[in-house]
């Protein structure tokens, strides 16, 4: 069981609001087809059997980081909570810069974080390229009605002519054209007669508005341009903040949650929705925006087009480096679902933004994973370690069996077994020849228990040319094996962990550290790369208890004393494993 099973959900501002619609009925009325559509389509279905409709609608661009897991969570937590739908929408109305690939991992990365878009035997699962169709119909009829015009004016006319936050725009020379004369002209750049750039299609609005985005926005602009869902079908294409509104009309959302930088566009996707529904053409009750402060994680890069120019530059090994903060990055990390669920949530949704600490994502996954991850021992900086007595603690015996528990609460999860033998290995730094002040481990003179094994006394090391340590020395005080009666009678200050050279498995270790030095790499327009963590990733050859022989890509530890441990999900295999540093046991980011 997860830690996140059990966590109330604090309240916040959208739940007040969902809570709100709900006792007043506001979308009880509402009708849904079952497929997307427009006004006629969802008026002949039965009412809605969803109480919400809430969508997560990502740009194919890129992969999805710890921000979108953010966005994902909340919207289909809602849906979840509140017996409602959320749909699963591409945003792919931009025709460049999407690819397949993306659109895989995206559906990949929130199935993999726990949600579903099938409801009732549907997949709500839609691509908004395919509302084109409809999104134009919706711009002739707003001609028609003298609600849109094409403006013939040069991108910098229009730029000049908009006014600013103090001075009103003036009205473009084409704004007063008759409806005809608009429609012929759209037209026309439909049906390619014009390059790109030589006119839009605008809103009519206002020109003098307070807000800038009410100022006549555009809502189609020529792109020839191949688009790969509907290939060379079309050379306009809507405007995001033209597109969006309809494709949540469209899919008959209630409650659209999408980030701040969105907020002063609310009074446009109001302005439009209002107009295409008493135009007829969209269903009534229409969908609302409601926005939040996205997440921001310190140490952590959340844009798509950063985080590509670090896979692109080759910063990083790839989109699922395990120091990405992309969902495949974290997963082979070894972050589990439940981890990134319960930071999200604890992060909160709330107007006023802010910035996350990154050792929150490891609080979350030491919760999640200290109940149930199996223990194991593991040495990353190995020295050896000759137990000198052996023959005559342990006679003719070439080792000597030790068993443990595989989770220390739980006995159910089963028992791992390895053994001593007369040379194990030992952490480098769990030896001090001369013992700073309070080391309790080994140095001449001093005992220590060999955890689920035995007390030894150190007696000294062996040193090559350099004065390196090349092994320790220590000898076997009898009667002390844990487990046996009288094992405690030595008293020790130290316990260390070990594993048999006889029978430990070489590894390799992937020690990871934060990818930037500075907390907000990015803030104030700065250089990202200039903050790049040199150390970010270490690899070390150590070794790892017999017990482990059969993990599996994807299996997670907390080897003991070092922390939660993943077998990488590329790399790892059985004859040569290979495990990913996921978080220490303890906080100790900025120590
Ligand atoms: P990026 O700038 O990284 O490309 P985006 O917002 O353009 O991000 P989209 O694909 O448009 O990426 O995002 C899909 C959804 O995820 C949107 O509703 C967006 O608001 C939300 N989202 C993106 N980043 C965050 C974040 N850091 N916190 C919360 N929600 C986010
Ligand atoms: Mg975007």
């Amino acid at each position: 069981m997860s830690a996140s099973a059990d966590e109330s959900k604090p309240s916040n501002f959208l739940r007040h609001i969902i809570e709100r619609d709900l006792a007043e009925g506001t979308y009880a009325q509402r009708h849904f087809a079952g497929t997307p559509g427009d006004a006629a389509h969802h008026a002949a279905a039965p009412l809605d059997p969803a109480r919400i409709r809430t969508r997560f609608p990502p740009e194919p661009n890129g992969y999805l980081h710890i921000g979108h897991a953010k966005s994902i969570t909340l919207n289909f937590g809602l849906a979840a909570e509140y017996a409602g739908v959320c749909h699963m929408r591409f945003d792919d109305t931009n025709p460049e810069k999407e690819e397949q690939e993306y659109v895989d991992s995206i559906l990949d990365a929130v199935q993999w974080l726990g949600f579903s878009w099938r409801a009732n035997g549907v997949d709500h699962l839609y691509y908004a390229s395919n509302y084109f169709d409809f999104m134009y119909r919706a711009a002739e009829a707003l001609i028609q009605a003298g609600h849109a015009y094409v403006d013939e004016q040069s991108a910098e006319q229009m730029r000049a002519t908009r006014g600013d936050f103090v001075t009103p725009g003036t009205n473009s020379p084409y704004r007063d054209r008759a409806p005809a004369e608009n429609l012929a002209r759209l037209r026309e750049m439909r049906d390619g007669k014009h390059p790109d750039g030589a006119m839009v299609l605008r809103a009519k609005i206002d020109m003098a508005s307070p807000n800038i985005n009410l100022r006549d926005p555009a809502i189609y602009r020529i792109k020839h341009a191949e688009h790969h869902n509907t290939g060379n079908r079309w050379c306009i294409y809507p405007m995001y903040t033209y597109a969006h509104p309809i494709e949540d009309a469209l899919e008959q959302i209630t409650h659209s949650v999408c980030t701040l930088e969105f907020e002063d566009q609310r009074p446009f996707y109001d302005w439009l929705l209002d107009t295409l529904a008493t135009l007829g053409l969209l269903a009534q009750p229409r969908p609302h925006q409601y926005e939040f402060a996205r997440l921001n994680v310190t140490y952590v890069i959340t844009s798509k087009r950063k985080l590509k120019q670090l896979v692109d530059e080759r910063h990083v090994d790839g989109w699922d480096d395990p120091r990405m903060p992309t969902i495949v990055g974290l997963r082979r990390r070894g972050f589990t679902p439940e981890s990134l669920r319960l930071m999200c949530e604890r992060a909160g949704t709330s107007k006023a933004g802010g910035w996350t600490d990154y050792a929150s994502l490891e609080v979350a996954l030491r919760d999640d994973l200290e109940g149930r991850a199996a223990r194991a021992m593991a040495v990353l900086d190995p020295l050896r370690l000759e137990l000198t007595n052996w023959a005559e603690v342990f006679g003719s015996a070439s080792t000597e069996p030790c068993h443990a528990p595989a989770h220390p609460h739980r006995p159910e999860l089963g028992e791992r077994r390895f053994s001593l033998g007369p040379a194990l290995w030992i952490e480098r730094d769990d030896f001090a020849e001369v013992p700073p002040k309070g080391f309790f481990r080994l140095f001449p003179g001093n005992k220590v228990r060999l955890k689920y094994g035995v007390v030894v006394e150190c007696t000294g090391c062996e040193k090559d040319a350099s004065g390196a340590v090349t092994a320790v020395h220590a000898k076997v005080i009898p009667d002390t094996k844990s487990g046996t009666p009288g094992a405690d009678a030595v008293k020790v200050k130290g316990t260390i962990t070990w594993v048999g050279v006889h029978d430990a498995l070489p590894a390799e270790l992937r020690l990871y550290d934060r990818l930037f030095k500075d907390p907000q790499p990015d803030a104030g327009g700065r250089d990202f790369l200039q903050s790049l963590n040199p150390h970010s990733k270490k690899v070390a050859r150590g070794y790892v208890e017999p017990s482990l022989a059969g993990a599996k890509p994807d299996d997670k530890f907390q080897f003991e004393r070092h922390g939660y441990f993943v077998a990488d999900r590329h790399d790892h295999a059985a004859g040569a494993p290979v495990f990913n540093r996921t978080a220490t046991l303890k906080d100790s980011w900025g120590k």
